[in-house]
């Protein structure tokens, strides 16, 4: 199977963490969204201990909330002892109703408004990641009013290729993200935001993008950024103290996808970040990575009920289900890929069908081209997996639907930790 939480038991019904996903889609409805509660904590540790292995005291792995942001999920994270990485105050105010400690949030964003950052200041989390010079000003001003003195890290961008698709990728010089190095920017962000008496510079930050595979984005990205310190350190006398190199790693959404052993990357990345800086004479920095996607992504799966069958003689099959692109728009912005699975025994003769929602538009596809048992009907349950970023963050009220819940499963039981939106709820901010 996909990952390891993915089973079928002895009749060959489909189990997730342990437990039926009949039985929960009977108990919860569909759409569904699981949580593996279990493995959300397994990634979080997994991050912690190479953290602890390859970067000692002080580095920090965040996890990038806009993956999948919700209380309990913030709770979870916060016992797991990372920090977190967020872009809007709607993501700090969850994190913070969670109670999660203010100093380990890390704030981000290239279009933060001025009460954004009124906001931040006065939840007095621990860290801006200032996008740009604009923002500098604005951050000096809010600051100096509320006296408070911020720490923040700059965001540069390295100009990477990171070798993944265009609507994630963040490192190339002509994104819209942080300032970049090439044309001497980045060293007058950072001259102009050391001069800033309110602002505390502790390091840099870049984010090269996500689903990254290829094992010499991380390391190139840290030539890059090293050099520029070098740079930093010789022009202007700053030695950045943290260097954040955000997230991306990618994982699983097919069997023939790349398994990334993350231990084993962040091991040979500290090793090669310990080489460069001493090649340039610079003192080992912090180091922190904001990892979203490999957090959660295999930690979720989503539960559809069949409405009906297509069968379009020599042209298409369709199994149209009671989701779509308003619990899952990412085959439509990307064409990202899922696995799909039937729930019930899948042993006997397929068929290929396109998976695609109750949404108006054609373009309403979950995902195409997949194998499903040719006898598929209404009624019967289909599984997407891998769903647990990026998908019930990204969710809509298209077509007035109300969001799935997301039930989480630990150690055999399962409780609800965000409910189903109700008909009320979606009237409920009309006038
Ligand atoms: C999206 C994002 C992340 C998380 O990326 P993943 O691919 O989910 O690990 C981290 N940092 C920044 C700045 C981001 O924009």
């Amino acid at each position: 199977m996909l990952t390891g939480n993915i089973q079928r038991n002895e009749s060959g019904e489909l189990c997730f963490a342990g437990q039926t996903v009949r039985s929960l889609a009977e108990e919860y409805g569909t759409p569904l969204y699981l949580m593996d509660e279990d493995r959300i904590r397994s990634n979080c540790r997994m991050y912690r201990d190479a953290f602890q292995e390859s970067f000692g005291e002080g580095s920090l792995s965040l996890y990038a909330s806009k993956a999948a942001s919700f209380k309990q999920i913030c709770r979870i994270v916060a016992e797991e002892g990372l920090g977190i990485d967020t872009v809007s105050r709607g993501e700090i105010h969850t994190a913070l109703s969670a109670g999660f400690p203010a100093e380990k949030i890390y704030f981000h964003g290239d279009g933060k408004t001025e009460e954004d950052i009124r906001y931040a200041l006065n939840a007095r989390i621990g860290c801006f990641v200032v996008d740009n010079e604009t923002e500098l000003e604005c951050l000096q001003r809010e600051a100096k009013a509320q006296g408070i003195r911020q720490k923040a890290l700059l965001r540069i961008t390295p100009g990477i290729d990171p070798h993944t698709y265009e609507a994630v990728n963040t490192g190339t010089v002509d994104v819209k993200f942080g300032v970049p190095i090439a044309d001497g920017q980045a060293q007058h962000f950072v001259e102009k935001a050391l001069s800033m008496d309110v602002i505390s510079v502790s390091g840099l930050h870049c984010h090269v993008g996500s689903m990254v595979f290829d094992e010499m984005v991380f390391e190139d990205t840290v030539d890059h950024m090293v050099c520029f310190m070098k740079e930093l350190h010789d022009a202007l006398g700053f030695t950045a103290e943290e260097l954040n190199l955000g997230g991306g790693y990618g994982v699983r959404y097919l069997e023939t996808d790349k398994t990334v052993d993350i231990p084993a990357r962040i091991r040979a990345l500290a090793e090669h970040i310990r080489q460069r800086v001493a090649e340039a004479g610079l003192p080992m920095p912090l180091i922190l990575m904001e990892p979203g996607r490999s957090i959660v992504a295999d930690a979720g799966m989503t539960v559809y009920t069949v409405s009906t069958v297509k069968h379009l003689t020599g042209l298409k099959n369709y199994v149209i289900v009671d989701g779509g692109m308003a619990d899952n728009p990412r085959y439509c912005l990307y064409q990202a890929p899922y696995t799909v699975l039937s729930v019930s025994n899948a042993e006997g003769q397929e068929e290929v069908f396109d998976l695609v929602g109750r949404c108006c538009e054609s373009g309403d596809i979950i995902q195409p081209g997949v194998k499903l048992p040719a006898d598929i009907r209404h009624g019967d349950l289909v599984a997407v997996c891998t769903t647990g970023a990026y998908n019930y963050s990204m969710a809509s009220n298209y077509n007035r639907l109300g969001r799935p819940p997301v039930v989480m499963l630990q150690g055999g039981k399962h409780y609800v930790a965000v409910r189903r939106e109700t008909l009320e709820d979606l009237c409920a901010l009309d006038v």
